[in-house]
């Protein structure tokens, strides 16, 4: 049977000039486990030398429920500060609009505060994906758009993203924002495959948007299957892992860049040969039955 087209070998960032490789780095576990700036580099060396460049961070990442916000972005701020010319290598990307202990505020004042420390915290001028995290009900979309509109005229952002966002928030946003929402990052992987049907990489593939996946090995629960359901997909993933000579991972990413939106996985590991081997899941390729027989698994049910 003939293979699926393999995955676009880039895809272009907005109007931005940037292309992104389809395998993003993200580090919202970074600051975990007393990290320090020398081991963080070798990470950050370690995608970068595989071909990944866009990085995914978030200044919620490294808050613990009492303090740490800002954490994972202060360390990458400490690997830039050191070594500067890594900067111009990698595509920045970063999130902000959680606000402990509230949930959620996207009021324009906290919005112009929070990219500012972010970018503190990054030790840069600007970052090239500003992304709002999780929506703010509470915040009118043209209010939220005058003020990331400012940040990218103040050139503190060159692009801009939207994550756990409705179609119909995104819409709204986009709406105000003239259409310069350029990706949206939702979770997806083989364990969860909301985004295959509810019309979100629809409205991606229509937009041009780049699908961010995040969480694209269920947080790791793919490697660890527990349930009926978490087993039968990783067996399904074997199948053509086995077959390929790749280990499960690589299948799981190759999965999900199978799909014609073009989805891109941020591989949230923390250890550098697995970032590194990440890249390699480009070789993967699937034919039409192998890809469907991991759906069908993740559906628990057969195709109607
Ligand atoms: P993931 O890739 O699904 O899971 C990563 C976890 O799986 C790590 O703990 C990793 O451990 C483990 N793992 C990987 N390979 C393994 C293996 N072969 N055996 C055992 N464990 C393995 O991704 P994630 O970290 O949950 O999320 C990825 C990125 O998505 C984040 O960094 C962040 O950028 C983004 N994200 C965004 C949101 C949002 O709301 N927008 C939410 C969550 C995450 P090791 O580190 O030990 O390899």
């Amino acid at each position: 049977m003939s293979l699926l087209p393999a995955p676009p070998a880039s895809r272009p960032l907005g109007v931005s000039g940037l292309s992104v490789f389809p395998i993003a780095w993200g580090m919202w576990r970074l600051a975990e486990n007393g990290r320090t700036a020398a081991e963080a580099a070798r990470l950050v060396h370690a995608a970068l030398d595989a071909g990944i460049n866009l990085l995914d961070t978030a200044d919620i990442y490294g808050f613990d429920g009492v303090d740490g916000f800002g954490d994972a972005e202060a360390l990458l701020g400490d690997v830039l500060v050191t070594e500067p010319s890594l900067r111009d290598r990698m595509i920045l990307a970063t999130k902000g609009g959680i606000r402990p202990p509230l949930p959620y505020d996207q009021s324009p004042a906290y919005l112009a505060e929070a990219i500012d420390a972010s970018l503190r915290r990054l030790r840069t001028d600007h970052v090239d994906l500003w992304q709002i995290h999780r929506p703010d009900i509470l915040a009118h979309p043209q209010e939220v758009a005058r003020a990331l509109d400012d940040a990218v005229a103040a050139g503190k952002i060159r692009t801009l993203g939207v994550s756990n966002f409705t179609l119909a928030q995104t819409d709204a946003l986009n709406g105000f924002l003239g259409n310069k929402i350029v990706s949206t990052q939702p979770e997806i992987s083989p364990l969860r495959i909301d985004c295959f049907e509810n019309g979100e990489l629809d409205r991606a593939m229509t937009l041009g948007l780049i699908a961010l996946a995040w969480s694209p090995l269920g947080g790791g629960r793919l490697l660890a299957p527990n349930t009926e359901r978490e087993k039968a997909v990783a067996a399904a993933l074997d199948g053509v892992a086995e077959a390929q000579n790749v280990s499960r991972e690589l299948a799981a990413y190759s999965w999900l860049m199978a799909h014609p939106a073009g989805i891109v996985p941020i591989a949230g590991s923390q250890r550098a040969e697995r970032i590194g081997e990440a890249a390699k899941a480009l070789d993967v390729r699937w034919t039409r039955a192998e890809w469907y027989e991991v759906l069908v698994a993740a559906r628990g049910a057969p195709l109607p």
